[in-house]
């Protein structure tokens, strides 16, 4: 049986907190115990992500979530720097193209809750001049805007979410609705007008893994009607078991739902203890290509969940 080398596999994912683990540990991008480097990245073939400022708020001295946020991008960008030999800061799909073509990262970013931003338009504004493509109303902290699915969890958008996640849309900055309340995702997807996404987040469904976290199979419909994109969670509590089996079963769920063009990677690397299938880190999800091809997905299936789905979008 042929089976593709990880040199030829690609990777596009859609969620990660190397940003916060690597800031908060005192690591590198470039190379570092965690789950996520920069250079067991360069062993696949093509290889974007999205990296996430995120931190939580509520852990933070009052009123320095913005200065934080600053702090990281900041951060982020002299890491980008440093490591321009394997990585590029990209915002469009075409950046992301030229990235892959001289083997570099393609990196792009999100952020994870909005009251980063102190839910604030002007510092939208300000993140969306940063090239930032992918942000989460609500983080679990629930917030000004929405509430998550930890917290306040009947409250959906507030008329300042609304307002917040329509001029989102207009600076395009995709809605991110991992996290966010069950009544809150409706209420984005009521009023999108662009695609939305759920960058780190599986099947809620029975006999997959029934987490608030997750989506339901009416959830999923929603997000593949407004021609967007979920990206696989690899972290063992939401995939509800740790077996290869386990993770395969909330891809064969969405793929069943008409989802060959929905379904991505978010696997959540960094911003979780144990990951499912054994792996540990970046350069096992190789393991999952390998896993679905031995179960005869065809290469153009493959290609859309491990790079062309969040491709599209960009
Ligand atoms: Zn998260």
């Amino acid at each position: 049986m042929f089976v593709t080398e990880i040199r030829n596999i690609p990777y596009f994912d859609g969620h990660c907190d190397t940003i916060y683990d690597c800031m908060g540990k005192g690591r590198s991008l470039r190379e570092n115990c965690g789950h996520v480097d920069l250079m067991r990245g360069q062993r696949y073939g093509r290889r974007a992500q999205f990296f996430a400022l995120f931190d939580n708020v509520r852990e933070l001295p009052e009123g320095t979530a913005w200065t934080k946020l600053c702090q990281m991008h900041d951060w982020f960008c002299a890491q980008a720097a440093e490591n321009a030999d394997v990585m590029a800061l990209c915002r469009t799909g075409a950046e992301v193209d030229a990235a892959a073509a001289q083997h570099k990262t393609a990196a792009l970013l999100s952020i994870e809750g909005a009251d980063l931003l102190d839910c604030d338009m002007a510092h939208l504004e300000t993140a969306a001049s940063w090239g930032v493509r992918l942000l989460n109303p609500v983080w679990n902290n629930a917030n000004a805007l929405c509430g998550s699915c930890a917290q306040e969890p009947e409250r959906g958008l507030s008329a300042r979410g609304v307002e917040f996640v329509a001029r989102m849309e207009e600076l395009g900055i995709y809605v991110d609705v991992s996290h966010i309340s069950d009544a809150g995702f409706w209420d984005v997807l009521r009023r999108a007008k662009r695609p939305v996404t759920a960058s780190h987040s599986n099947s809620r469904e029975p006999g997959l893994c029934p987490h608030r976290r997750n989506l339901t199979d009416d959830m999923f419909r929603a997000i593949r009607d407004t021609g967007g994109v979920v990206g696989i969670n690899l972290y063992a509590d939401f995939v509800g078991g740790d077996s290869m089996e386990q993770l395969i079963a909330h891809i064969e769920r969405f793929l069943s739902l008409d989802g060959e063009k929905t379904v991505a990677l978010g696997g959540d690397l960094d911003g979780c203890e144990a990951l499912a299938a054994g792996f540990s880190g970046v350069q096992d999800v190789a393991k999952l290509y390998q896993a679905l091809e031995e179960r005869g997905y065809p290469q153009t299936l493959l290609e859309d969940i491990f790079w062309n789905n969040w491709r599209r979008i960009l």
